[in-house]
Formats: structure tokens, C-alpha cells, sequence
């Protein structure tokens, strides 16, 4: 009865949960699928009233069969603890008439710490469980969010450690000190001389070593990703959907059965994936509304069929959206082929060798389900103004850009469906550019954390302790190293 997971690109033997969670990627490079998909196994009303933790126990033990209640539940209690700011974990908040489900009450305030505080604990888990001894290395290049989301989930889990890479002034000053003062023995973070890309071959290059694996195993690691196509994380992501309709339920604002939308601001693909995943469990979902920034590859998709990576790579005030590959789309264009492997590869291999694909329009009937939509910055700017000169309430650029789409989409269709928005990070994350938003004459001159003082003055919000940690954290990684020896940074942290 447990669901087994096959890859996207092939008709290999499916594989169990934990093997699909240790492994991250199908050795054929397809990306893990579940075989079906789990029905949600009680009614909403009763789903209702459960906690957080609890919730999440339910809508995981069905995708994660071959977990046991107790290992799953050891790891649900060690991710939605007290390094949350609030017991709710993922509080809605209702501003101007749509929904603002706040994903951003982790350690790292955005929602990737909704899916990488669990991971760590999913991940150790599943190697026990599949036998494997070594400690499980986690390597990553990080342009600023995942990398300080990774490291603060897997800082002091036993069994692993974290290495992360990011470009030398290629990131925020706020993220640098995020980084930089990242407690754990077991993590190591290093600035290196070259940018984003030649920190990310590098590490993909590290994985691709055999020597390098060899010689890790003989010491007793392994290398692991920590990124966002591996089911491990898309999994716990599916919880705060089901868990935005409970809160709509339990405070009276629907009734059991009731449909809304939701709207996500979308890159990568995962976030909007796991909405959609949530759906199919049977959620009363009518639209998923998926808001992109300028870099609008998928609005296009939606609009027209045609996935069309040739184009500018545009950097927005939105920037964990700017994306030309969304890596998770690879498993709704599964979904639309019908479960077709052979399909899904010659698509991808479309995208890889021409930078586009067409679907049929058979398949573009799948996608009714969904409403792709994008903002400018300017439209991004001004629908934080209006929400915050109306309500008082300040979202952060991201958010900004589904706020956007979403107000657009309710005017243009008249579809006043309950509205959840996926509220991705908080706006002390991008103080500047929410102040350029909402009040652009006090923005001149500022430092980073008078810009965080001003966001708390006009918001009413007290600053949350990942902002207040680093104004005084000890400094603990210096380290800056050329790409071609982050192999031997590498060694030297392991000690090999
Ligand atoms: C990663 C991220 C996104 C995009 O999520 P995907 O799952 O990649 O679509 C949106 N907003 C913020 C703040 C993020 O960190």
C-alpha cells in the first residue's frame, strides 16, 4: 500500500520514500514522482481542529509510507519547535480581502525553512533506514536564501554536516551576515572569488567526482543536496496549503467543501507544485493562480503552451524568482503527458538542446487548473503601497509580485473565489526594497538596519530575532576561496 515514487524520465523500478529522499535525483536525472496520489484520509472539519504538528503528521505518513509513525513524528517535533516564532507555525492573516498565509516565522523568516527544518530529520532518518553509515554531507551553492535555509536546518543535526558556498559580494550585506554568523560545528561557509555560476559548477562538478566520492566514503561521508526537486521537501510543503483551509474553516470564513484559490509567487516551481499536490489529495482548490516577476517564462507557458528559456535573464527586486529553468515544472508536465516517461524525457531534453519545449493541446487541457500571471516592478511597487496605505499590513517584494497578480486576476475575471496568498518571506528581509515601495523620500541614505528600523516604525511589527541575532553575532566563517580549490576547502573541513 505505501507509495513508491518513479522517476519523471524513465521506467526505472519505483523506489521507497526514504530511498527517494536520500537519493534527491533519479540516477536517469528524471526527478522523483509518487505512483499516485494519496486521498486525504479524514474530513476537513476534523482536519480542522488539529496543530500544526499535527497536521503535518497526517498529510506526511501518507506520502512517506515507509517511515513509522514514530520516526516521522521524531522528526515533525524537531522541525516546528521554538525555532518558529509562533505556535501556529503558519499564521493567515486576512488584509484588504485576501488571505496572507505567512510562511515566514522560521529562523531564516522565508518559507524555504518550512520544508529545509524538516529535510535534515527526513533525511538522517532515511539513511538509517536504508542502511547507510556515513554521515551525510550536504553541499550547496547558495546566490543568498537557500544556502543560510539549508544551513539553519541542518546546523547540529547529528549525522550530517553543511557545506555552503556563495560569490564574493554577490550577495546582500544582510545574507553575508546571515551566513557568516551561522552557529553550528558541523556547518562551514565560504566566500569565493567568482560568481554564482562558478560557484554552482564547481559544486556540481564535486558531485560528479568519483575519485572525490571514493575518498569521501573511506573517510565515512557521502555528499547530499539539500535542493528543491528532492521530495523531502516538496512533501512538507503540501502540509501549510491544507492547513491555510483549516484556518479558513475553524474561524468561520468557509464552510467544509467551500473551493478557494490560492497564489503563489513562483521560480523554481515547487512551492505552486505542492499546492497543486494538495488539490489532488482533494482540496477544495478551483485555481492556482502562478505569479511570476519580469522573468515570465511560466505566464507565457500558461498563456500559450510554449516553454521558451531563450531570453533575457532579468535581475528583479524579487530576486529568489528570478528563474529561467523552473526545475519542478518537470513533474506537472509528467502529470499532463499522462504518466508518460518517455514523453516527459524528449521535452526535457528539448528544453536542454534547443531552450524550449511545446506541449500538446491535449496536454494544455491539464492545465485549467492553473492561471499564470506576471507583474512588472513597477505594478509590484505599487500594489505594496496600496495594500500598506489601505491596511497598514507590509509584505516583503516576493509576496508583492503574487499580491499583484492576484488583485489583477480578481479584477480582470470577477472570480472572488476566498483567495490564499503564499506569503514567502518577511519584508524585513528586503527592508530596502520595501521601503523604496511604501515610502521611496526615507529611503535615501539608510544603512540595512536603519532601513529594518524604519520597516518596524511604520509597520508596527516588532523585528523578528533573525534580524535582531545578526546585529550583534560573533563573525564565525572568514574563509574566501578560489573556485578551483573549493575541492580542497572542501577536504579540509572534513578533515581528510
Ligand atoms: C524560493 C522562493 C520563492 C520561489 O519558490 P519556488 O518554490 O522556487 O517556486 C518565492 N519567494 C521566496 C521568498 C523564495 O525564497
Amino acid at each position: 500500500m505505501n507509495i513508491l515514487y518513479k522517476s519523471t524520465r524513465s521506467d526505472a523500478a519505483p523506489v521507497t520514500a526514504s530511498a527517494a529522499i536520500l537519493k534527491g535525483l533519479s540516477p536517469d536525472g528524471g526527478l522523483f514522482v509518487p505512483e499516485r496520489i494519496p486521498e486525504l484520509q479524514k474530513p476537513l472539519s476534523v482536519l480542522a481542529g488539529m496543530s500544526y504538528p499535527e497536521l503535518a503528521y497526517e498529510i506526511m505518513s501518507a506520502w512517506l509510507g515507509d517511515f513509522t509513525g514514530e520516526e516521522l513524528k521524531h522528526c515533525i517535533d524537531h522541525a516546528y519547535d521554538e525555532k518558529f516564532d509562533t505556535k501556529t507555525i503558519a499564521p493567515l492573516v486576512k488584509k484588504d480581502g485576501l488571505y496572507y498565509l505567512e510562511l515566514f516565522h522560521g529562523p531564516t523568516i522565508a518559507f524555504k525553512d518550512m520544508a529545509l527544518q524538516i529535510l535534515p530529520h527526513l533525511m538522517v532518518t532515511a539513511a538509517k533506514k536504508n542502511g547507510v553509515k556515513n554521515e551525510i554531507v550536504i553541499l550547496t551553492a547558495t546566490s543568498g536564501d537557500t544556502g543560510k535555509a539549508a544551513m539553519a536546518g541542518f546546523a547540529d543535526v547529528p549525522g550530517t554536516k553543511i557545506i555552503v558556498f556563495y560569490p564574493n559580494g554577490g550577495v546582500s550585506n544582510i545574507q553575508r551576515l546571515q551566513m557568516a554568523t551561522q552557529r553550528g560545528e558541523n556547518t562551514h561557509v565560504a566566500a569565493i572569488n567568482g560568481n554564482f555560476d562558478d560557484a554552482q559548477t564547481a559544486v556540481k562538478n564535486m558531485f560528479g567526482d568519483r575519485a572525490l566520492a571514493d575518498e569521501l566514503a573511506s573517510c565515512g561521508f557521502q555528499f547530499s543536496s539539500a535542493n528543491s526537486i528532492n521530495i523531502g521537501r516538496l512533501v512538507p510543503q503540501i502540509v501549510y496549503y491544507v492547513y491555510a483551509y483549516c484556518q479558513l474553516l475553524a474561524s468561520g470564513e468557509i464552510a467544509e467543501g467551500d473551493f478557494i484559490n490560492i497564489t503563489v509567487p513562483t521560480g523554481n516551481f515547487g512551492n505552486i507544485l505542492a499546492a497543486y499536490y494538495a488539490k489532488l489529495m482533494g482540496l477544495p482548490v478551483r485555481k492556482l493562480i502562478c505569479a511570476s516577476n519580469e522573468n515570465k517564462v511560466l505566464a507565457d507557458f500558461f498563456g500559450t503552451g510554449l516553454y521558451d528559456r531563450k531570453r533575457p535573464f532579468l535581475l528583479t527586486s524579487s530576486p529568489s524568482m528570478d528563474i529561467l529553468i523552473s526545475s519542478n515544472l518537470e513533474r506537472l508536465i509528467y502529470r499532463l503527458t499522462g504518466d508518460d516517461s518517455a514523453k516527459t524525457l524528449a521535452f526535457m531534453q528539448d528544453l536542454r538542446e534547443k531552450g524550449s519545449y511545446e506541449i500538446t493541446d491535449a496536454m494544455r487541457e491539464g492545465l485549467r487548473d492553473f492561471v499564470g500571471g506576471f507583474a512588472t516592478e513597477e505594478e509590484n511597487f505599487a500594489g505594496i503601497k496600496a495594500l500598506y496605505e489601505r491596511t497598514g499590513y507590509v509584505i516583503d517584494t516576493h509576496t508583492g509580485i503574487a499580491n499583484a497578480v492576484c488583485r489583477r486576476y480578481r479584477e480582470e475575471t470577477g472570480d472572488l473565489t476566498p483567495t490564499v496568498i503564499a506569503s514567502t518571506a518577511s519584508p524585513f528581509k528586503f527592508a530596502g526594497a520595501v521601503i523604496g515601495a511604501i515610502a521611496p523620500d526615507q529611503a535615501a541614505g539608510k544603512s540595512d538596519f536603519e532601513l529594518i528600523d524604519l520597516i518596524s516604525s511604520l509597520s508596527g511589527v516588532k523585528e523578528p530575532f533573525a534580524i535582531t541575532d545578526i546585529r550583534t553575532a560573533p563573525i564565525r566563517h572568514k574563509t574566501v576561496v578560489d573556485a578551483k580549490d573549493m575541492p580542497a576547502d572542501v577536504k579540509q573541513f572534513l578533515k581528510i
